[in-house]
């Protein structure tokens, strides 16, 4: 989401003359978007702006004026300590306001050195509403926020104080947003939210309807020319009837979901207020592997959670041995400031987190391998989307996700192709162009993805 961010600042900056720069060094102004779902993140926002403030240094004693401003989830959650530990700083802006970004600057330009401009109110009005309809292109994978927010108040999480109410945009919206993508050469969109199958968007500006992520994706997958769709991050309670049956039903929807389950324990589960059980979570797998048979899985887990026993953590194992995952991410907790999992006092001690997390790792690890190793021989569709480090290389992803390494000619990025996968790495993909099929443009291809659920050895 920060990507998509920047890049809609980047939009909202365009008619001020501002351009993106190669580097931070002569910038005029330089914005520091930032996140909060990692450890340390204030911390790391600082030692940056240490880094940062030598480029604007360097530009006064030139003679210039370089703005440094700080955006995102860091900025929101700590902005007035921001602006205190760190007068080079002229601007701080929340996630909710950088529409307004040249009211800011237009303050800070006028205002006294070490006078910083901080705007992190949660606006009446939707930032979207406000955003330029010109956008810059990008590229043949493209990212559309639909939803942000979220009220789910899981006990370890910031995202509901950092982001704000849960908030869907309206159809209209979204729709004219995809097209224009399209129009810009985006054959791949993935739609973004916090919480983004809690989508509920008004399907017009007078009507009552309200129309659900399912519905949503079913529409925009009639955008000619898009050939493929994804969305991220869903959560389990999200996952309803409708949505489940359209990865049955839209080709257009790739093979591929990340569905964050956290922990194996009923226990854990409940001291995180995720308001789901892993029974809960195994069902709503097994339908949607029903509707979809070679979806690929993703998931979050967070090992070490306050009050997690050997016992809990035995049952995140179980979980992930019987469900299968082609990728995952995982986590030790360490406490956010401000949530409530931050101030229970039966925190795990960090050699018990780690020596889980390794274990966890090793797991789900080999789980990628396997599933990565069960690609190879097969001729998948892949979206070329950059070059790769070798001459003669570019990279893309499956359907299911996986980055693909293939020998192709350059005039190819930006094409969806088929390729014979050659090798399976712990990561990655490798594989060649498939005969003939490669220089013509190819279907999205999604009945090329490899047979089954991946149910080996758990997969
Ligand atoms: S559902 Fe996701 S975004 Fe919302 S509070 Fe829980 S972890 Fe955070």
């Amino acid at each position: 989401m920060n990507v998509y961010d920047s890049a809609r600042m980047a939009d909202v900056l365009a008619p001020l003359g501002y351009e993106p720069a190669g580097s931070p060094e002569g910038a005029d102004m330089i914005v520091l978007n930032t996140c909060h779902i990692r450890e340390k993140a204030a911390e790391k926002v600082f030692s940056e702006l240490g880094r940062l403030k030598q480029f604007k240094i360097a530009k006064e004693a030139d003679g210039g004026r370089m703005l440094i401003a700080v955006a995102g989830c860091v900025a929101q959650a700590e902005g007035r300590e921001i602006l205190r530990r760190a007068p080079q700083v002229d601007v701080v802006l929340g996630p909710q306001t950088y529409h307004r970004l040249p009211e800011m600057i237009a303050k800070a330009m006028r205002a006294a050195p070490g006078a910083g401009v901080l705007d992190t109110d949660f606006p009446p009005e939707s930032k979207f509403d406000h955003l330029p309809e010109e956008a810059a292109s990008q590229g043949p994978a493209a990212f559309l926020s639909v939803q942000e927010g979220c009220d789910k108040f899981c006990t370890f999480c910031v995202v509901p104080y950092t982001r704000g109410a849960e908030f869907s945009r309206p159809v209209g919206q979204v729709v004219a947003e995809a097209e224009r993508l399209v129009a810009d050469g985006a054959l791949e969109i993935t739609l973004l939210g916090q919480n983004v199958n809690a989508y509920h968007g008004q399907a017009s500006v007078e009507g009552a309807e309200i129309w659900g992520l399912g519905r949503l994706i079913r529409r925009l997958a009639g955008i000619d020319g898009l050939k493929r769709l994804r969305y991220t991050t869903s959560h389990p309670r999200d996952m309803d009837d409708d949505l489940i049956e359209t990865h049955g039903a839209v080709k257009e929807l790739m093979p591929y979901l990340h569905l964050p389950v956290q922990s194996g324990s009923d226990r854990v589960l409940e001291a995180m207020n995720r308001r789901h059980t892993a029974d809960d979570y195994r069902r709503i797998v097994e339908r949607l592997r029903r509707a979809r048979p070679d979806l690929a899985l993703s998931s979050d887990f967070i090992v070490g959670f306050p009050g997690e026993t050997d016992r809990d953590f035995a049952e995140t194992l179980r979980l992930v041995t019987e469900t299968g995952f082609a990728q995952a991410y995982s986590f030790k907790y360490s406490p956010r400031p401000g949530t409530p999992a931050a101030m229970a006092e039966c925190q795990v001690p960090e050699a018990v987190k780690a020596g889980r997390l390794a274990m966890l790792q090793t797991l789900l690890n080999e789980q990628q391998a396997a599933f990565n190793q069960m690609s190879v021989g097969k001729t998948m569709s892949v979206l070329l989307e950059r070059p790769g480090r070798r001459s003669g290389q570019l990279v893309g992803r499956s359907p299911h996700m996986q980055a693909v390494h293939v020998s192709a000619p350059e005039h190819l990025l930006g094409r969806v192709v088929d390729v014979e996968i050659e090798a399976g790495h712990p990561n990655s993909l490798a594989g060649c162009l498939a005969g003939d099929r490669a220089a013509g443009a190819i279907d999205p291809g999604v009945g090329a993805a490899p047979d089954g659920p991946f149910r080996q050895a758990g997969l």
